[in-house]
């Protein structure tokens, strides 16, 4: 009816109106997060699967707001990425990140490896080696300790600049991962341009993987087909040791998820792998 015609119009206006002063606010809060030093990185364990050795963590960025507390990064990285602030959280991400696993091995006497997530626009920007370059310099990390997870979407676009910018990155011996692997893109024919090290199979996949025999069918698949092309796989999302022996017997490379440890603030990780008998 038209009565109720109006009253969904007036609804998704109001919506949408709430909607753009959540983002203009969210916009300035991260403007001013970044300068109040607001932002903190956890880190969740990766483990090589066979012998259970602790490898690394991937680095994942939080919010700690001063009156909502923890904020996750689902609700405000869009945001950030719509605006272009993402380029600046992620050079700190960086830096923070080489930062950390020096201290790792300072603490801990023994190399461990950082993964920090790489946003599209960090890409686009153009100056992604000189970042990174700056990054490892300014905190002595290794760079073979260092690893860079991109998405399906940086690699699809497959200009010239990109192809360039992570030959470069590969040639200062970094390591380079493809985040959330099957999700993206149904052509595959960037992994054989792009020299990548590993594919992170996504976690939709891999959490009901003992219940569902189509998703086993794809964790099998992209197994067998990362390591025909020489590359390693590392599973997302383990919650349970049904889903971890199933990711043996596929031969799985390494595990990340619940099952082993949360995304864990930096002082939690390093008592995580002192633990391990590192
Ligand atoms: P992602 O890179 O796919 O990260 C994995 C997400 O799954 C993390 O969520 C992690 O906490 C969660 N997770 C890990 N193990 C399990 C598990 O066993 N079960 C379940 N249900 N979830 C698990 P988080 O920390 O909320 O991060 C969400 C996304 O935000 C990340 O997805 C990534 O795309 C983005 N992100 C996080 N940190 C950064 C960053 O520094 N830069 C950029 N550009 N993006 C980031
Ligand atoms: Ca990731
Ligand atoms: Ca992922
Ligand atoms: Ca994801």
């Amino acid at each position: 009816s038209k009565e109720s015609g109006r009253n969904t119009y007036r609804f998704f206006n109001e919506e949408m109106n709430d909607d753009a002063v959540a983002q203009v606010t969210l916009f300035s809060g991260l403007r001013r997060a970044l300068d109040a030093r607001q932002f903190v990185l956890h880190y969740q364990p990766q483990l090589e699967m066979g012998s259970g050795r602790l490898l690394g963590a991937e680095a994942l960025i939080r919010w700690n707001h001063p009156d909502l507390g923890l904020v996750y990064p689902g609700r405000f990285i869009p945001v950030a990425e719509e605006t272009g602030l993402i380029a600046e959280i992620g050079d700190w991400v960086l830096h923070e990140a080489c930062a950390e696993a020096v201290e790792w091995r300072r603490v801990l006497g023994q190399d461990l490896a950082v993964a920090v997530n790489l946003s599209a626009l960090q890409f686009k920007r153009g100056d992604i080696e000189k970042t990174v370059a700056e990054a490892l310099e300014a905190t002595g990390l290794d760079p073979s300790m260092l690893e860079l997870e991109l998405t399906e979407s940086i690699l699809i676009r497959d200009t010239e600049s990109i192809l360039a910018a992570v030959k470069r990155l590969k040639l200062m011996g970094i390591r380079l991962s493809i985040d959330d692997f099957g999700t993206g893109y149904s052509s595959l024919s960037y992994l054989k341009r792009f020299e990548v090290d590993k594919l992170k199979i996504d976690q939709s996949f891999v959490r009901d993987l003992a219940h569902n025999p189509e998703d086993a069918a794809i964790v099998r698949a992209i197994i067998q087909m990362a390591h025909s092309l020489g590359l390693k796989t590392i599973a997302e999302g383990v919650e349970n040791k049904e889903v971890l022996d199933l990711l043996r017997l596929y031969r799985c490379d390494e595990a990340q998820g619940y099952h082993f440890a949360r995304p864990l603030p930096a002082d939690r990780f390093l008592a995580f792998a002192a633990e391990r008998g590192i």
